[in-house]
């Protein structure tokens, strides 16, 4: 049976760097599922369609076909109906709609057998919000990475503004409050520890002190 290695943990905690790293170091596949949500938030954005339960979200599933590819290197690439979106996913606009599309129930079930089939043929550090506690409830490892709002924040806001992003950094903190508000208040899949998860918190860890973190409690687990 292929290993699972379920991360958690809210938005700018520095999962998606992090799992990478672990991955690489692995040999397993990394699968950011976050992409997912994105593409379909960016669908909705074209088709000016409010990222709300209604029959309009219901109607844009039928139409579009959303997939995950990997390279040799084991990169992932998200594809919207054959078109490689993967940066255009990262706006701040595309995560507020992410965040909110997220909380249909028919997206996160349109969702939900594409994430499990690919942990079904390979070993894989998978990053999301309810991978252990929804998607791979056996995972061997599930670990919920967390650090402070105000940390998680000046992180993201560093990373936007290398990208040449306009942003202040209190706009980027009001943000990471109100999607960890959303995240975890929503009523299908929201954004919890699972019961039998590793709590690591990295608000005074570096990115190394992070990654060897994680592997030790990756290599305590198997
Ligand atoms: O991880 P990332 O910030 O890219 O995710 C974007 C949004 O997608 C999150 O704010 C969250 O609402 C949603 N998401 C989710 N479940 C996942 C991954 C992401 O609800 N497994």
């Amino acid at each position: 049976m292929p290993i699972a290695i379920a991360i958690d943990g809210p938005a700018g905690a520095g999962k998606s760097t992090i799992a990478r790293a672990c991955a690489k170091r692995l040999s397993y596949i990394y699968v950011d599922t976050g992409a997912l949500y994105r593409a379909i938030g960016l669908a909705a954005m074209r088709n000016n369609i409010e990222p709300i339960e209604s029959p309009q979200v219901d109607e844009l599933l039928s139409q579009i076909k959303v997939e995950l590819s990997f390279n040799e290197n084991n990169e992932q690439t998200v594809l919207l109906n054959g078109e490689d979106v993967s940066g255009l996913i990262r706006t701040p606009e595309a995560s507020m709609t992410a965040s909110r599309i997220s909380a249909v129930p028919s997206v996160r079930a349109y969702l939900l057998d594409l994430q499990r089939s690919i942990a079904k043929h390979n070993n894989v550090i998978m990053d999301g919000r309810d991978i252990g506690t929804v998607i791979l409830p056996d995972a061997q490892v599930k670990i919920f990475l967390t650090a402070s709002p105000q940390e998680r924040a000046k992180r993201r806001y560093n990373e936007l503004v290398q990208k040449g992003a306009e942003v202040t950094y209190n706009d980027v903190l009001d943000d990471v409050i109100k999607r960890d508000y959303q995240d975890s208040h929503r009523e299908i899949a929201p954004l919890k520890p699972a019961k039998d998860s590793v709590l690591v918190d990295t608000t005074e860890l570096d990115f190394e002190q992070s990654v060897s973190k994680i592997l030790s409690v990756i290599k305590e687990k198997l």
